[in-house]
């Protein structure tokens, strides 16, 4: 009997052999950060969320598209347009030359020069469009290439350019919190940004880090995913963040550089890439394209694993996820593979 329960025990202990995770859940860049890691005891876990609670307050209060801070300067010192250019703060220069290149990759979809027009639509505080500047914005719209950059200042070829990094700061932030979590000695992580997320290592020797993806109609989950290596799971929709205009139409926060206005065809792009950064810029730009264009546009992101869900429900997805996602609810009609 007393060895019965003793091998009981020993099975028990077995069971959960690898370290406990830790996790740290706070408000930062308008969501629900929530960082778990495994592999290290309490005290390191807990030094490290105090780093990373005090890296992210800093980087939201810098990149903020309209409350003070780094960027709400330089965009104004832009619009003043002095003669002899405006100083670019470090904190934003990484920001800037990813943009410039993704404006370019992305053939312009993903365009964080429209900030003024992503405003006059209502998405920088107020909840309702200024017909009247959306019109004179849309007779020439900014682009990335419209902001010269020379020996570290920067001008602008279009008054109406201003920098929103909404499609791309999360990405950054969530990179950098990875670089500061390895820097603790923290090798295995999950650092979620309100569904936006960055995995790396596993969450025990025998049991992978298993991710989940939101039904982007009702909520809840949609898929799981048990991750296979590391990588930056990624998410835009429409769902995500609207309003109702005074016509009753349902406006969404992605802007369309080729109409100037809110995008209505596809409902969530979730994508798998190496970096962060790029994940964040690709899922955006993602919205905007259209399915015949996706083989395209993947591999020009350089996106590893996509889901793309359309507004009418039709779906796409690439072959390595089609084989590895467990579904848990459903959406529409089957997924249709990408590129056949
Ligand atoms: P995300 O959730 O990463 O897709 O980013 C969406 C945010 O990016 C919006 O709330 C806007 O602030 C900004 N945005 C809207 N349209 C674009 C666009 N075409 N390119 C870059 N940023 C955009
Ligand atoms: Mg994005």
């Amino acid at each position: 009997m007393r060895n019965a329960l003793l091998i009981l025990l020993l099975l028990g202990l077995a069971a959960c052999t690898g370290e406990p995770v830790h996790q740290r859940q706070f408000l930062q860049f308008g969501t629900l950060i929530d960082i778990s890691v495994s592999g290290v005891d309490a005290r390191r876990a807990e030094a490290a969320f105090d780093a990373v609670e005090q890296l992210l307050a800093k980087r939201n209060r810098q990149w903020h598209a309209w409350e003070d801070g780094d960027l709400k300067r330089f965009n104004d010192a832009l619009a003043a347009q002095p003669t002899e250019g405006v100083p670019v703060p470090p904190s934003l220069r990484r920001l800037i030359d990813d943009s410039k290149r993704y404006y370019r990759v992305s053939d312009g979809l993903f365009n964080p020069a429209l900030g003024k027009l992503i405003a006059a639509w209502g998405f920088q505080g107020r909840e309702q469009p200024d017909r009247a500047l959306i019109e004179r914005i849309r007779q020439d719209l900014p682009t990335m290439d419209d902001l010269r950059i020379e020996d570290n200042r920067a001008w602008s070829d279009n008054p109406f350019l201003q920098l929103d990094f909404g499609a791309i700061a999360k990405g950054l932030a969530v990179a950098q919190t990875g670089d500061l979590l390895l820097q603790h000695g923290i090798r295995h992580f999950i650092v979620n940004a309100g569904g936006d997320l960055l995995v790396r290592g596993r969450k025990s020797d025998d049991e992978p880090w298993v991710i989940g993806i939101e039904n982007p109609f009702r909520g809840g989950a949609l898929a799981t995913l048990a991750m296979a290596g590391d990588g930056a799971v990624f998410t835009s929709g429409s769902y995500r963040r609207y309003y109702i205009d005074e016509q009753g139409r349902r406006r969404q926060h992605i802007i369309d550089p080729r109409t100037g206005e809110p995008a209505t065809s596809i409902r969530s792009v979730t994508v798998l890439l190496d970096d962060p950064v790029a994940a964040d810029a690709a899922a955006t730009a993602l919205m905007l394209t259209e399915p015949e264009r996706l083989p395209e546009m993947l591999q020009r992101l350089a996106v590893r694993e996509a889901l793309v869900i359309a507004e009418d429900r039709q779906a796409w997805i690439s072959p390595g996820w089609k084989d590895r996602l467990i579904w848990s609810d459903r959406i529409g009609p089957k997924p249709q593979p990408i590129g056949k």
